[in-house]
């Protein structure tokens, strides 16, 4: 890590805005929201975008009213005399507008870029979290810490809660816990955070960014200018080669976190305890006791280094060891990660419909001795001899559901021949009730029926929620029945 300056020739202060020819890529989520923003500021706005289906008409008249001017139909030509453009998180970068504007030497920031870019002098310092599974648990961890030690805090960005929002309004924050995805990232070239992490990387995204070294290089901008922490993950070397390239402010440092035994500067568990060696009074000899393996909820591996993560940032915030307790303990996940629906015949039936690649279902996988394994789905370019040949031993059995379901059968063949599967070819709405009583007919008492499909939904189901509806639902009718 060496230390670095923050270049901008693009406006820095709100005011600049004034008389400036912005164009807005994207209405939508950040889009509306943001055009409206610069729009009060003075911009000259012209907002551009793809769609021009009936919501867009309908956005579109919302803002024609206030005085922008809207393009639907058209998001390719950069309007005449564009001096910036704001451009929706998901807008991929080799699209013909944004080669248009680095022909022009037009800057192009992203919804999180114009947040940080507009946030006041007085503005709450941001603690970031991005990776490639775990950010919302991690984001939530960490603003439950942060308000167990009695600061005023909110979990934003990628989230669902605007970034723009908590800048702009009326509510003050000491300190923002700020989740951040790979595509944020790539357009945020500025941002500076107070402390950061990268959970984890594994390919993910990899048609956007065009490849894993894109990827991870978007992912390691989190660490960009951070003043005291970057936090990286042990177990995952690419997270602290990403440190190791950063430039950060003199006096930052590498916290490692770890399932392990901590090194110094490290946070860890020993005994059932996780530990920290990184923010005490002399690392090499003392370490501080933070929390029980048992306040974290639920505890699966995955979860505990989600929870070492998010304590690495609080810690580097000046929060103290019995904050980290309390707000671990006062943690609840979201709903579809690892939920436990129920218990019939002494089988537990869990629900981490959010395990959408292979990944996070790996992980998933890990947290279980005996499963039955509910998975399949849109693959998404996915192949699945690594996590099979990784989970085999814990498999009971396997009920495949979804389109790209084929995939994962053969995974299954060439390394857990031994492991009962039933493939179920129906996509019908009876479909979920069907797999889970195969998975109870195949399930020994003691054992997991564990829905981590490691595969996108939208095959079956309108998204990863009403999947993990559909399986709670499915367990309930089963147990009602037995
Ligand atoms: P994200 O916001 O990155 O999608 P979530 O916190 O919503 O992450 O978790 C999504 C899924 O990823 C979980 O349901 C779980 O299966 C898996 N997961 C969570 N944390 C981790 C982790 N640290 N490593 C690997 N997989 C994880």
């Amino acid at each position: 890590m060496g230390s670095g300056q923050v270049t901008s020739s693009v406006p820095s202060e709100p005011s600049d805005f004034q008389g400036k020819h912005v164009t807005v890529a994207g209405l939508g989520v950040s889009g509306v929201p943001a055009a409206k923003v610069l729009h009060a500021r003075g911009a000259i706005v012209t907002v551009v975008n793809d769609g021009d289906d009936a919501r867009a008409r309908e956005q579109a008249a919302e803002l024609e009213a206030l005085g922008v001017t809207v393009r639907l139909g058209d998001g390719a030509t950069l309007p005449e005399g564009t001096e910036l453009i704001v451009t929706a998180p998901g807008w991929k970068p080799d699209k013909p507008l944004f080669l248009a504007a680095e022909r022009a030497g037009v800057p192009v920031w992203g919804d999180v870029e114009l947040a940080w870019r507009l946030r006041g002098p007085d503005a709450a310092p941001w603690l970031a979290v991005t990776g490639t599974n775990g950010k919302t648990t991690t984001v939530q961890m960490l603003a439950s810490i942060l308000e167990a030690a009695g600061l005023r805090t909110a979990a934003v960005g990628n989230i669902g809660v605007s970034l723009l929002d908590a800048v702009l309004g009326e509510e003050r924050y000491d300190v923002l816990a700020v989740e951040l995805s790979s595509y944020q990232l790539h357009w945020a070239p500025s941002l500076r955070a107070h402390s950061a992490v990268v959970l984890n990387l594994a390919p993910d995204h990899l048609d956007w960014h065009g490849s894993m070294e894109a990827y991870a290089a978007d992912k390691g901008r989190i660490y960009e200018g951070n003043r005291v922490a970057c936090v990286y993950n042990v177990a995952d070397k690419l997270t602290e080669d990403l440190v190791r390239e950063a430039d950060v402010e003199e006096g930052c440092r590498a916290i490692g976190f770890t399932l392990g035994t901590p090194g110094p500067s490290q946070l860890g568990v020993v005994d059932g305890i996780l530990i920290d060696r990184a923010f005490v009074e002399n690392r090499h000899k003392n370490a501080q006791e933070l929390a029980e393996v048992s306040d974290v909820n639920p505890p699966a591996p995955h979860n505990i280094a989600n929870a070492l993560a998010a304590a690495g940032l609080a810690r580097a915030f000046g929060v103290p060891a019995t904050a980290v307790r309390d707000g671990l303990r006062a943690f609840r996940p979201d709903a579809h990660r690892i939920a436990h629906v129920a218990d019939i015949d002494e089988v537990a039936y869990v629900d981490d419909s959010k395990a959408t690649n292979t990944h996070a279902a790996e992980a998933s996988l890990a947290a279980y001795e005996s499963i039955v394994w509910i998975a399949g789905g849109l693959a998404k370019g996915a192949t699945f001899d690594e996590l099979v040949a990784k989970s085999a031993k814990r498999l009971r059995g396997a009920v495949l559901i979804g389109a790209d379901r084929a995939l994962i059968r053969e995974a299954l063949a060439r390394h857990a021949p031994e492991v009962p599967v039933v493939d179920l070819e129906r996509a019908d709405t009876g479909a979920m009730l069907q797999a889970v009583t195969e998975a109870k007919r195949l399930a020994q008492p003691g054992d997991t029926v564990l829905l981590a499909p490691a595969c996108a939904s939208m095959d079956m189901f309108t998204n990863y929620n009403q999947r993990g509806d559909a399986f709670a639902e499915a367990v309930r009718e089963l147990g009602a029945g037995a």
